[in-house]
């Protein structure tokens, strides 16, 4: 089966232009006559991929001097211990709940500490999430855990949020990229790389400087922030590949005008698909609204026997990976910064045709 749009949630869908650019420079980077992937993580030739990749990143995300870029490895789940290991300090944390991959990070960091309910949405089966206002935490928190876009669930937070005195941690997985942020508001910022970034294998952190001081003393090297920091992260060997893809999808994005300009077209996107499941019942999406997320559109049909079917039609139609998270069900749409407008036209135009085929 040859697809035509790819809607996976992750690993995700890369820009044409950037695998093509990838494709060319395969086999010979800039001449060297070897490939990337050959190259030592130290050499003279690979050494200025990274520089340029976290140079590009911070101009992207108008990164201050204060804050650290880290590549690292282990995804967002590593993170999930990793920052209590290196920012609790022996003191108490509080986690918003808002969907399945905040309640992992709250449940892994249990065993490092006092980690505290700050507010949950389970009870509306996370259709909501918790308002920024509702949360508990207390002024002597280590910090407090949010995560900015449930891409299982398909809940995100559109607030700035800012809590004076606490630092907050974000997981931004699935939406890092996707709009501007101001990098000031947060503590510390993770995304792994394969949902809007690049290919799986990287993990991205950036931490604001005066937090790398409370590691605990049996944090292993490479989960240690400030020794990852000192070592321009290759404390070990980094992923190389991921890294140097990343830096040609930062490229991309800079080429296309940066964040406003992913913004208004992942605006675009999701509110052509929205605007269509809202037109009747046959398709639904019952997050609240003003919390809808515009990387991962959950929805499903009234008669949820034509879901396998639905999958089955699309995927001979060139629509590849509709089918819902398996917690879920249903069926879900990946709209990251890489799909083209294009792409969720043809969905949109498939959904109809199939509605009119099953009423
Ligand atoms: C995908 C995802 C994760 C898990 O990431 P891994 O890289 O597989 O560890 C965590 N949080 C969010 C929000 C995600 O979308």
């Amino acid at each position: 089966m040859s697809y035509q749009y790819n809607f996976s949630a992750g690993p995700a869908m890369l820009p044409k232009e950037v695998m093509l650019k990838a494709q060319h420079e395969f086999l010979n980077l800039n001449s060297t006559g070897i490939s990337v992937m050959e190259m030592s993580h130290r050499s003279k030739e690979y050494l200025p991929i990274v520089d340029k990749a976290e140079t590009n990143l911070r101009t992207i995300l108008n990164i201050p001097n204060n804050y650290k870029v880290l590549f690292l490895q282990g995804g967002a789940i590593t993170q999930n211990f990793m920052v209590p290991m290196n920012l609790l300090n022996n003191l108490s944390a509080s986690y918003v709940v808002s969907g399945y991959w905040s309640n992992r990070s709250y449940k892994d960091a249990q065993p490092f500490g006092a980690i505290k309910l700050a507010a949950s949405s389970e009870s509306s089966n996370f259709k909501k999430i918790p308002n920024v206002d509702s949360w508990s935490f207390d002024k002597d928190d280590a910090y407090v855990h949010f995560c900015q876009n449930e891409t299982i669930h398909g809940a995100e937070y559109f607030d700035s949020i800012k809590l004076p005195k606490v630092p907050l941690v974000c997981d931004m997985s699935s939406t890092i990229l996707s709009r501007p942020i101001n990098v000031n508001d947060y503590g510390v910022i993770y995304a792994g790389a394969q949902k809007n970034i690049g290919p799986s294998g990287l993990t991205i952190v950036i931490v604001r400087e005066d937090l790398l001081t409370y590691a605990d003393k049996k944090t292993p090297s490479t989960f240690n922030w400030k020794i990852q920091s000192e070592n321009n992260s290759m404390i070990n060997t980094p992923s190389t590949f991921s890294i140097y893809m990343a830096g040609l999808v930062f490229e991309w994005i800079l080429k296309l005008g940066g964040l406003e300009e992913m913004e208004k077209l992942n605006k675009k996107k999701s509110k052509y698909l929205y605007d269509y499941i809202d037109e009747d019942d046959f398709y639904t999406n019952d997050i609240e609204i003003k919390n809808r997320s515009r990387m991962n559109i959950p929805f499903k049909l009234a008669n949820d026997d034509l879901t396998k079917i639905f999958v089955e039609k699309a995927e001979q139609e060139g629509l590849y990976a509709l089918k819902g998270h398996r917690l879920v069900g249903g069926l879900r749409a990946s709209l990251y910064n890489a799909m083209p407008f294009d792409g969720v036209e043809c969905l949109v135009e498939f959904m109809k045709d199939f509605k009119k085929y099953n009423t």
